[in-house]
């Protein structure tokens, strides 16, 4: 059976874990699946799921597990050679729901690579952030901007402010990460699939770090 790698990018809101899918879904040719861009997808588009999860984004809250875990879990369905998680699992919950419904596909985790990033920190990137209306790519007005101010280097899209990246929304995400999210930090630790990350290093430092990472986990299964 060839070797599949399936990933989760675990992190606070902003630690980079977009900016890095980008580059290891291209080095390891995986599919990407983001519940955050899957369910702005579905509040544009005006979906029942759009309708339910729209105010309790734009609130910064988490989407109740009831209503997330099934449609994360029906997107993967497709991903039978392996995948790129991004945004889920967010609790305990999901991260149960998740090894089960692998585990019934005689499939598991290879590892959740957390990137790491303090607080402050985290309030820079997520106020400064910019990202493309069309298909998501992600700048920063400081440390990563576009050539041409407001507009998508790849493909020339508008540049907007997400609604939840407004400072009053950032510190409620930044306290649904605390609460909901970090415990599955040890978690992911205590079944030995944690790897962590020092998020506070250049995009391209932290994308040499995971690749590596992943490189060697992807040799250790073939072996
Ligand atoms: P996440 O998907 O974890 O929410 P993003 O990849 O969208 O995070 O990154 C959040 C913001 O921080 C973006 O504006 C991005 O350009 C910027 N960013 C990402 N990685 C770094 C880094 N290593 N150093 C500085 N800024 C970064
Ligand atoms: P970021 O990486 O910047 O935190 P995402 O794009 O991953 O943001 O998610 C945006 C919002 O979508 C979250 O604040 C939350 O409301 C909702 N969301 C995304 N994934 C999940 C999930 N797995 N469980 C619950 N809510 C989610």
């Amino acid at each position: 059976m060839p070797s599949e790698l399936n990933l989760i990018l675990l992190g606070p809101p902003g630690a980079g874990k977009g900016t890095q899918a980008e580059r290891l879904t291209q080095d390891f040719d995986l599919p990407y699946l983001s519940t955050g861009n899957m369910l702005r997808a579905a509040v544009s588009e005006g979906t029942d799921l759009g309708k339910q999860a729209e105010p309790i984004m734009n609130e910064g809250g988490l989407v109740p597990d009831e209503i997330i875990i099934g449609v994360t879990l029906e997107a993967l369905g497709e991903a039978d050679d392996g995948f790129l998680l991004d945004g889920f699992p967010r609790t305990v919950g999901q991260a149960e729901a998740l090894t089960k419904a692998l585990e019934e596909r005689e499939r598991k985790l290879t590892a959740a690579l957390l990137i790491d990033v303090p607080d402050d920190e985290i309030v820079r990137r997520l106020t400064g952030r910019r990202t493309c209306a069309k298909n998501g790519h992600v700048y920063h007005v400081e440390f990563d901007p576009p050539k041409h101010e407001g507009v998508c280097d790849q493909d020339g899209s508008k540049l907007v402010q997400r609604d939840d990246d407004k400072p009053e929304t950032v510190e409620k995400r930044l306290v649904a990460y605390h609460d909901k999210t970090a415990p599955l930090v040890g978690w992911f630790e205590d079944r030995g699939l944690l790897r962590r990350f020092d998020g506070t290093r250049s995009p391209t430092e932290v994308h040499d770090h995971i690749r590596a990472t992943v490189a060697t986990l992807r040799l250790e299964d073939e072996l």
